[in-house]
């Protein structure tokens, strides 16, 4: 089995989430997408809506796909979750699997700040994706990308259709741009603005009734 892992705060999950890993499954023919919300951080984090809030609206956005699957191992773990620790886990636990680890240009920028980035690497293979306001081309000092050429970056970034590129257990995919944030969503609740067509209407509706990101929640 081919297995898509997707982390992330989902604080909350909107559809450049789902449509980003749809997009990558059926290019790279993955039979399942996990998504892995992530736990309660080990400082307080504003903004940052409760891990069980988390975890429920990503559940909830899920569920419109056979493809799609939602794990709570972050969320049962007591302290930080490192993304290593996790993979290691699953791959304890499924093991037929291959994994693919998805990450935004953005997340992948951070890789060297987060915990061994090689033996993370070597868990899985690596699906970097496209988003808007970063390019591929940014990548190119990444000590964690030696096998991917300037050129091929460029090409992608200039792609105007998805596409994707592959060098061992790298694959670089531009997706279909949405410049959907978490961050922009929560902006415009606290503006009183509208969320459709941004994420699903029942994430919508369980942002409504429990009250999130108006600033007051815990
Ligand atoms: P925030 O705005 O709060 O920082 P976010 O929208 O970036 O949140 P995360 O939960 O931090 O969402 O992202 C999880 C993963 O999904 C990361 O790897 C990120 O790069 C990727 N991702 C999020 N939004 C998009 C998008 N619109 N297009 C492509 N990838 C995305």
């Amino acid at each position: 089995m081919k297995l898509g892992i997707l982390g992330g705060t989902f604080n909350p999950i909107h559809y450049g989430h789902l449509r980003a890993v749809e997009e990558v499954r059926e290019m790279l023919e993955l039979d399942k997408i996990l998504f892995i919300p992530s736990g309660k951080p080990s400082f307080k984090k504003p903004e940052l809506a409760d891990a069980r809030h988390r975890f429920k609206m990503t559940g909830i956005a899920v569920k419109g796909s056979p493809h799609f699957g939602i794990s709570d191992i972050e969320l049962k773990r007591r302290g930080v979750s490192y993304s290593v620790d996790t993979l290691g886990r699953l791959t304890a636990q499924y093991k037929n699997a291959e994994f693919f680890l998805v990450l935004g240009i953005d997340a992948f920028l951070d890789l060297p700040s987060w915990k061994q980035p090689d033996k993370l690497l070597s868990l899985a293979n690596l699906v970097i994706i496209s988003r808007p306001g970063f390019s591929f081309i940014n990548l190119l000092t990444s000590p964690y990308l030696k096998t991917v050429h300037k050129k091929t970056m460029e090409r992608l970034d200039k792609a105007d259709v998805p596409d994707f590129y592959k060098s061992k257990n790298v694959f670089l995919c531009k997706i279909t741009g949405l410049d959907v944030s978490a961050s922009s969503i929560r902006r415009l609740i606290r503006d009183g603005k509208s969320l459709k067509y941004l994420l699903p209407d029942s994430v919508e509706s369980y942002i409504i009734s429990n009250k999130l990101y108006k600033g007051s929640e815990k």
